[in-house]
C-alpha cells in the first residue's frame, strides 16, 4: 500500500492507494501554522489511514517546497513554518519509516505521468496553473529534480517574445518584473483584466463572461492564452517533451489545451509541433496521488 501526503497551505490531505491506483481511503484536516503540531498532524492522518485499511503503507509527502538533497532541510517553502526544518529526518523518526518528500508540482506531473493523462509518455512537463505557476519534469516513469532542485520551475523566467505594452512587465514578488506568473497565473489574469477595463473581476467571472460572449473578457482570455503558448513554446524549445499536462485552476478554462496547441507552431523551433498538450485526468487529487507514488507500487 502506497500512502501519499500532500501539504497544502490550508489542508493537508491523505490517501492510501494500491498497487493499480485505486485509492483505498482518503482523510484530511486543516494545516496546523506550526511545525510542531504539522508533523503530529501529518503523523495522525497515517495512522488513520492504517487503521481503516488495516495495512502498513510506505510514505511520501509532497510539499510547497523543496528539501536539499545535502542538508536534509526545507527550503523555498510558501508555508513560512516549514523552512529550515529537517522535515523528513521528523517524519521518519515518527512513523518509524524512510519518508520521501517531493516538491508538490512535481508530484503532479508524477502522478499524470504514473497513471494519469500522460501514462506510458516518456518526457512529460507538468505545468501548474493557479495561485502560482509552477512545474514539475517526469522522464521514464522518475521525477527530475535537478542540481537546483527547481528543474521545470518556468514560472520566475520571463515572458518571451514580449510585445512593447508588456514591457517591462508586472512587479513580481520574487523582485523581478515580467515573470511568467506574474502574466498567467490566476491573479495575475484578473490584474491583467483590470489594468485593461478598469472591471474589478476574478478570474473564474472573467472566463465565463467570455463563454458567454463579453467581448473585454474574451480579449482578456484571449492574451492569456497567447502569453501561455509563448511561455509553453520556450519549454519545447528546450526540454522538447511528449506531452504538457495542464494543472492547477486555469487548467478549467473550456478549450485550453487546443488553444494553447493552436498557437504553438508559431513559436517552437520546429517544422512540425508533436508535442501533445492535454489537461489533466486526476484533478485537484494529483498532488496527493503523486506523493504516494513517490514509492513505486510493489
Ligand atoms: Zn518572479
Amino acid at each position: 500500500m502506497q500512502i501519499g501526503v500532500d501539504l497544502g497551505g490550508t489542508k493537508i490531505e491523505a490517501i492510501a492507494l494500491d498497487a493499480t491506483g485505486r485509492e483505498l481511503a482518503r482523510r484530511r484536516v486543516a494545516t496546523p501554522r506550526a511545525y510542531a503540531a504539522t508533523i503530529a498532524a501529518i503523523e495522525a492522518l497515517v495512522t488513520q489511514l492504517e487503521a481503516a485499511t488495516g495495512q502498513r503503507g510506505t510514505v511520501g509527502v509532497g510539499i510547497p517546497g523543496n528539501v536539499m538533497p545535502d542538508t536534509g532541510l526545507v527550503k523555498n517553502a510558501n508555508s513560512a513554518w516549514l523552512i529550515g526544518q529537517p522535515l523528513g529526518a521528523d517524519l521518519a523518526a515518527l512513523l518509524q519509516r524512510e519518508v520521501r518528500l517531493a516538491n508538490d508540482a512535481n508530484c503532479f506531473a508524477l502522478s499524470e505521468a504514473t497513471d494519469g493523462a500522460a501514462a506510458g509518455a516518456d518526457v512529460v512537463f507538468g505545468v501548474i496553473m493557479g495561485t502560482g505557476v509552477g512545474g514539475g519534469i517526469v522522464v521514464h516513469g522518475r521525477g527530475f529534480s535537478g542540481r537546483n532542485l527547481i528543474a521545470g520551475e518556468w514560472g520566475h523566467n520571463p515572458l518571451p517574445w514580449p510585445h512593447p505594452d508588456e514591457m517591462p512587465g508586472p512587479a513580481c514578488y520574487c523582485g523581478k518584473h515580467g515573470c511568467i506568473e506574474s502574466w498567467i497565473s490566476g491573479p495575475a489574469v484578473a490584474a491583467d483584466h483590470q489594468r485593461v477595463t478598469g472591471q474589478a473581476l476574478a478570474t473564474p467571472d472573467i472566463i465565463a463572461a467570455s463563454e458567454a460572449g463579453d467581448d473585454h473578457a474574451l480579449a482578456t482570455r484571449a492574451r492569456f492564452i497567447g502569453r501561455s503558448a509563448r511561455s509553453l513554446a520556450t519549454i519545447i524549445n528546450v526540454l522538447d517533451p511528449d506531452i504538457i499536462v495542464l494543472g492547477g485552476g486555469l487548467s478549467n478554462v473550456p478549450r485550453i489545451a487546443d488553444d494553447i496547441a493552436a498557437q504553438l507552431p508559431a513559436w517552437v523551433f520546429s517544422d512540425r509541433v508533436q508535442t501533445s498538450i492535454v489537461r489533466n485526468r486526476h484533478g485537484d487529487s494529483s498532488g496527493v496521488r503523486g506523493a504516494a507514488w513517490l514509492w513505486p507500487a510493489s
